[in-house]
């Protein structure tokens, strides 16, 4: 097969296409992955959240306990209350009392505030478990989607694979290893094609030698640009008016 440009221009496209190809095989993955760090961050919050509402139910037994703890004393104070005979020591239980009383109000204040907060943070707690299992179950449809995918994409990229090496069988033996340095170095873009009246070079825009046009033109052997090392081609344009001309 000899290297025309329609030829090198078909094995360019067959390197653009295998790429396109590993870089969507390779971005699933990556995408599960991020998504999975994503994940993982909202369970941490979902642990945070149920401590907290954990710690908030202990306290509320500290604060019920304290409550039922006064409120013994107080009886115990109105059992006393019935029984003293000095006017002194009545006064001092019903200071005692009082005293006491204003605790007592002040743990109920206590407990109502722990349940508001008991309440609050349920709710997070729910919020946070319904987007774990949100995240959870678009992460595992997304995985078996890709998965499905992957086993006809790498059978799509192995075809690609065997032609680009049947392909590059016009490649001249004598420019073999340069061509294998530049597909090393440019990957898919390693062909460029050459365009505009002057002729540049797409890789980098650099316009080439009469000489580099005249050896793509004639079609003889194959032209490296001088500025970036691609191996060119000509576009489609140059190569239909070139034919006119012929
Ligand atoms: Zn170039």
């Amino acid at each position: 097969m000899p290297a025309t440009a329609e030829n090198l221009r078909d094995l360019h496209h067959l390197h653009q296409r295998a790429r396109a190809l590993r870089d969507r095989l390779t971005s699933g993955p990556k995408t599960v992955a991020a998504r999975q760090a994503a994940l993982q961050i909202r369970q941490n919050e979902l642990e945070t959240a149920k401590k907290a509402l954990q710690e908030a139910k202990v306290l509320l037994k500290k604060h019920e306990h304290l409550l039922q703890g006064v409120e013994t004393k107080i009886d115990d104070y109105k059992v006393k209350l019935n029984q003293v005979k000095k006017n002194e020591e009545y006064k001092a239980i019903q200071n005692q009392i009082a005293h006491d009383a204003s605790s007592k109000s002040k743990f109920e204040e206590d407990i109502l505030h722990a349940f508001d907060t008991i309440d609050e943070k349920a709710k997070e707690v729910a919020r946070l478990e319904a987007e774990v299992k949100r995240a959870g179950d678009e992460i595992a449809n997304l995985k078996k989607q890709i998965d499905d995918q992957a086993a006809s994409q790498a059978a799509q990229l192995r075809e690609l694979e065997a032609a680009i090496i049947a392909g590059e069988s016009i490649i001249p033996e004598a420019h073999r290893d340069q061509y294998r340095r530049i597909i090393a170095r440019y990957g898919a873009d390693a062909l460029a094609a050459c365009e505009g009246p002057d002729g540049a070079c797409l890789g980098c825009y650099t316009a080439v030698t009469a000489q580099v046009m005249n050896e793509l033109i004639n079609g003889v052997s194959l032209s490296f640009c001088m500025s970036c090392g691609r191996l060119l081609y000509l576009a489609e344009p140059e190569l239909v008016s070139t034919r006119r001309t012929v």
